[in-house]
């Protein structure tokens, strides 16, 4: 992980918007660049991935802009929306049906169908952590357009990808990418940037297996700089961290390398979503005691602490050491 990140590197912008009372940056396409390189030969299970197509409503109205930023602001790389949306259970969002992505069967299927990108996240996100956890059981992956019950509520696109621990599965609207991460808060996307998310989300699903989880969430609900809840999502980053060096330094890894662009991109993700740059975005202010996931300095820190180390277990200090 690079120390100074991305001050030096076009965020290819092409204009702002007003959202609300907001205004946004809206930046290029993810497609025109970041795909890390994908190793052809590597097998891929895509029963670890599945696709709900159809889900009805289509993109869910959240009442206009600044409730989208404020959703944000509460949720991205989230645990259980349904906690922050009202919904309990998974009644609402009609008869999604899944399949599983039966077409991604080795690395040189991304370039045929770019969705199997996220079998290549899962399945290396899965066997990083089988290799450290006994009796660990694959996290999978759900997929879905406009919105799909959980059994956390229901997903839509807008509160972002999130672990749910109900079900112990992670979800994403496959374009969260392009539609939040590019162009609401204007980071620059890319595969590595998304890898970054999986293996955040898959961290939550590995606090939900070792405990953690239940732990910082029976203390009940805090915010702020030095909160449990934020060391928890600072955990999050630094075991993406840890996983992406893994899959860095595994020559069959299904991704073959990851460059110094890749690597860049993943530092600008955790910069775009730090809370004080989502808060000087949408309200101008920064107000550290209302943090829920930590500032663009603390993510890029552990996110870099779990990359640097390769350890795991380095990651635990978020919680005695403060930041
Ligand atoms: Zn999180």
């Amino acid at each position: 992980m690079a120390d100074n990140p991305v001050d030096a590197h076009s965020r290819g912008r092409i204009g702002s918007v007003r959202v609300g009372s907001v205004r946004v940056s809206l930046a290029r396409h993810s497609a025109l660049g970041g795909a890390v390189q994908y190793n052809s030969g590597a097998q891929l299970d895509p029963s670890q991935v599945e696709y709900r197509s159809g889900g009805v409503g289509g993109r869910v109205a959240v009442g206009g802009g600044v409730s989208i930023i404020m959703l944000i602001l509460a949720l991205v790389f989230g645990i259980n929306p349904g906690e922050l949306m009202g919904g309990t259970s998974g009644s609402a969002g009609g008869s999604a049906s899944g399949t599983d992505l039966t077409q991604c069967q080795t690395g040189a299927d991304v370039a045929k169908d770019r969705n199997c990108r996220f079998v290549v996240y899962a399945n290396t996100a899965n066997a990083y952590w089988a290799g450290l956890l006994q009796g660990y059981q694959p996290i999978k992956t759900v997929l879905f357009d406009g919105q799909t019950p959980t059994g956390c509520g229901t997903a839509s696109t807008q509160v972002g990808p999130f672990y749910c621990p109900n079900d112990k599965n992670v979800y994403l609207d496959p374009t969260f990418t392009e539609q939040m991460l590019v162009k609401q808060l204007g980071g620059r996307g890319g595969d590595a940037a998304e890898a970054y998310v999986i293996g955040h989300e898959y961290g939550h699903g590995i606090q939900d297996m070792v405990g953690t989880l239940a732990q910082v969430q029976s203390a009940g609900q805090s915010t702020g700089a030095d909160s449990a809840q934020v060391a928890l999502e600072l955990q999050a980053d630094c075991y993406a961290g840890a996983y992406l060096a893994h899959v860095a330094q595994q020559p069959n890894s299904p991704i073959s390398q990851i460059t110094q662009d890749d690597l860049n991109r993943v530092a600008d993700a955790a910069r775009a979503v730090g809370d004080d740059s989502i808060q000087k975005m949408s309200t101008g202010q920064v107000n550290p005691e209302s943090w829920t996931h930590g500032s663009s300095a603390m993510r890029q820190h552990w996110l870099a602490v779990g990359f640097k180390t390769g350890d795991p277990q380095s990651c635990s200090k978020v919680f005695t050491n403060g930041q």
